[in-house]
This record gives C-alpha cells, structure tokens and sequence, in this order.
C-alpha cells in the first residue's frame, strides 16, 4: 500500500504492541501508528482521529473487545476493526464479528505477512463496504426523489383534472346558453319574417316601391338570421348529442334537384354558373332527407360565397351499389393546406378577423363532419389556393336506422373522417365513372 495508513493499537501489554509495530513496519507499511493502553483510552482516540485501521486485543484490563466493538459500532464509528486473540479465544470470535469486528488473528499467529495481509484485506472489505453504503444511499436519495416527483406528478394530474371538469362544465354551459339563446330568438324571428311575408302580399293593401323594398330587406335579413339561429341550434344540439337522423327511403335526384334550384338564385346573383350532373344507376337511398338537404346547401352556399369568377359543380354519383357520393366543386379562393386541417372545426373560418370580407357562423363545416360521421361517412377535401376547391361526401345507400342515437364523439375534425388533400380540383382523384343513366345535366 502505498498512502500512509492510521492505525491504532489497543493492547494493555508493551511487548504485545511491539510485536505488531515491528510485523507491520517489517511488511514496509507507510503508516502513523497510535496506540492505546485500554478501551476507553481507544475509544477517546477515535473521537480524534479518523483511523484506518484499529488492532484490538480482546483481552483489554477496562473491558472485553466485544464491549468495546459494541461501544465503537453504537457510535457510529465505521473502521476496520481486526482483533488479536489469545490461544483459545477463537470460540468468541463469531461474536466479534457478529458485534461489527471486521476480522480477527490469534496473536500466536502474528507475523508480518499475517498482520500485512489481515490490513489489506480489512481496508479492502471496509472501503467496498463504504462504496456499497454510499451507493445505497444515493439509491434511497433516488428513490425518495422519484416518490416527491411522483407525488408532484400526481398533484398536477390532479389540477389538470379539476381544470378539466371545470372546462367541461363551461363548454356544457355555453352550449346551453347557445342552445335557449337561438332557441329563444327563433320565436320573434318567425313573426318578423310570416308578419312582413303577410305585409308584402297584395290583399292587405298596396306598399310604394320603398315601402316594398324596405320590407323585402326585412323578410330577406330575417331569413338569412334564422338559417344562422338555426345553425347554432343544430351545432348545440350536436355537441350534446341530442340530434337524431331520421332516416328514411327516399329519391335522392328530387331532394338535390330541388335544392340546387333553390340555391340558383344566389348563383346568378354573383354571376357564377352552377351546374348539376346526377349520374345514378339506383337513385333511392335510406337516410335523412332533411340532414342530406342541410350539407348540401351548407356546401353549396359556402362554394357560392367563396367564389367569384367560374362556377360551381354538384355531381352525384354512385362509386359502388352501396356508396353514394356527393360533391361540390368550385372555381372560388381555395383553402391551403394548413387551413384545411381547422376548417371542419367549430367556429374556425380563414379569416377570422372582425372585418373579413365572408360572412358566416363558422359552423357549416362542423355540422356537416358530424352529421357525415353519423351517417357512417366519409369526407374528401381537395383545395388550393386560388383555382377552387372539391368537397368530397362519401355515403352508405342505407344508413342504419339507429345512426345518431347518442353522443357525438367530437364535432372537431380529428383526421379520422376527413381526407384533405393539396392538389388541383380539376384533376379530381374520384375512381373513372360507371356507364350510368344520366338524370340531369342542368345548366342553372
Ligand atoms: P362559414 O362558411 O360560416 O364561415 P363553415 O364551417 O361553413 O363556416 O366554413 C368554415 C371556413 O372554411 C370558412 O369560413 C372558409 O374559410 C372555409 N371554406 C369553406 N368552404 C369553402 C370553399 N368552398 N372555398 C373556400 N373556403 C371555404
């Protein structure tokens, strides 16, 4: 060993002492050596000094090296301890290690190899010993670390869960809130607009031209109020999962033929052409009629609104005896990618500044995602900016007669039922088209 080693003798007999002073000088160990006459003597020492190593005789003139093993042990002191038994001593000596003795050597036994090798093995033990005792505390330390983040982790579970049902109670509210509101509003909406329908007919009397005018704006605006009452309504609705389909056979070419006429007008308002092309073999269906009139004008009236050159293309077709698809196709502003993935989203529009050019709830989108879900459907978004985009509706023939008993799951879109895509519109990725009867090719 090459470092100086602090070694302490405990022995009441001088030659004894010697002895080992002169084994361990003769094995060339580099040391301070101390020595002490009894164990209270010994026990003063360590008080002082940090030893490395302390050689006990078992037989001390105070105490027996047991007691004296105990008393250092209770103390906390942690040193190798070797003690030196007398002939016939080695009886005790499972005690001694039992008590905390690190090793022991019958003194008739003391030579240098013996007391060198005795040194280096109890320094090695008592160092691994130190190393393991570290380590174990640091695990604790570790351990106990992990429980404190743990309790940490689950206290803010705990808040972000509160958080979470306080959240939930809101949007509970506001939808209740906007359920009565728009509810409350469609009560005076209705007179306004039957009273000015009743005012503009001939038989109570005749209006001046201003006259007529100013409440055709009236019936115009109340309308156009009530088919926004109505939409919050339906979203309301949703969102507490209390709309149900009511599904029923019917002809699909009647319901989208009348709907497309009906949506003319605000075509030709704009100068734009809308054009129907209904290709179906089978043109009955079992669904909703009132619900497949509703996403169609709420495609229709957005492609209408977004577009101001070009047209507007409604196509109905069948892609398989079972799938019916709708599309609406426009030559309008298109929607950029980042943009398609929020649309279908409640209350998200492009521009959702104040001032924006598009009027609208926010909400047309979010209808028709959750009313396609609950048809078992599938939607298609194909946009770019500036040259128009492709609504794309996927449907079963025949919706199963319970779709929309319960709640909606999310009336967000979460990818799972909307397909975007970047491309160019006019190139729709729509399979070839089947010989089919052609019912309509209107031009509006
Ligand atoms: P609203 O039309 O009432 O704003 P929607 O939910 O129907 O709400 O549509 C959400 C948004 O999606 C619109 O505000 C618009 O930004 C975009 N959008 C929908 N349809 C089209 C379309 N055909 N062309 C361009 N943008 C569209």
């Amino acid at each position: 060993m090459e470092e100086t080693l602090r070694i302490l003798v405990v022995d009441d007999d001088d030659v004894d002492r010697m002895a080992v002073r002169r084994a361990l000088a003769q094995a060339g160990v580099k040391m301070e050596l101390s020595e002490a006459g009894n164990g209270n003597e010994a026990l003063l020492a360590v008080q002082h000094t940090t030893y490395d190593c302390i050689f006990l005789d078992y037989r001390l003139p105070d105490q027996d090296g047991l007691t004296l093993i105990n008393r250092l042990r209770a103390s906390e002191i942690k040193v190798p301890l070797v003690v030196l038994t007398s002939q016939g001593d080695e009886q005790i000596a499972v005690e001694l290690m039992k008590a905390g003795a690190t090793d022991y050597l019958a003194k008739s036994r003391v030579s240098s190899e013996a007391l060198a090798q005795i040194l280096r093995n109890a320094i090695r033990v008592h160092r691994a010993e130190m190393q393991a005792t570290l380590a174990l505390q640091q695990l604790k330390e570790s351990h106990e670390q992990l429980i404190r983040k743990n309790q940490e982790l689950e206290k803010q579970r705990q808040q972000i869960q509160l958080q979470n049902l306080k959240l939930l109670e809101a949007s509970r509210l506001k939808s209740q809130f906007l359920a009565t509101m728009s509810h409350e509003l469609r009560t005076p909406m209705n007179a306004i607009i039957g009273f000015s329908q009743i005012l503009l007919r001939p038989k109570f009397g005749h209006l001046t031209e201003q006259q007529t005018d100013m409440v055709e704006r009236i019936l115009n605006n109340g309308k156009h109020l009530l088919m926004l009452l109505n939409e919050v309504l339906d979203f309301s609705k949703l969102e507490a999962g209390r709309l149900e389909l009511k599904p029923e056979l019917f002809d699909l070419t009647t319901v989208v033929n009348t709907t497309v006429g009906e949506m003319n007008s605000l075509a030709e308002a704009k100068k734009i052409t809308l054009e129907l092309d209904i290709q179906l073999q089978n043109t009955w269906v079992f669904n909703d009629p009132v619900r497949i009139r509703q996403i169609l004008i709420n495609l229709l009236s957005n492609a209408i609104k977004f577009t101001e050159t070009g047209g507007v293309w409604v196509e109905i077709q069948e892609i398989s005896d079972n799938v019916i698809v709708i599309a609406v196709r426009d030559t309008g502003i298109g929607i950029s990618a980042k943009d398609s993935k929020h649309i279908f989203e409640a209350f998200r529009q492009v521009d959702q500044t104040l001032t924006r050019k598009y009027a609208g709830t926010g909400l047309g989108l979010a209808i028709i995602d959750s009313l396609v879900r609950m048809m078992n459907g599938k939607i298609f978004l194909e946009s770019q900016l500036g040259i128009g985009s492709l609504f794309r509706i996927e449907l079963p023939r025949q919706i199963s007669p319970k779709s929309g008993a319960g709640k909606i799951p999310a009336l967000n879109m979460d990818g799972e039922n909307i397909f975007f895509s970047a491309h160019n519109p006019h190139h729709s990725s729509s399979p070839p088209r089947r010989a089919s009867i052609r019912h309509t090719n209107l031009k509006l």
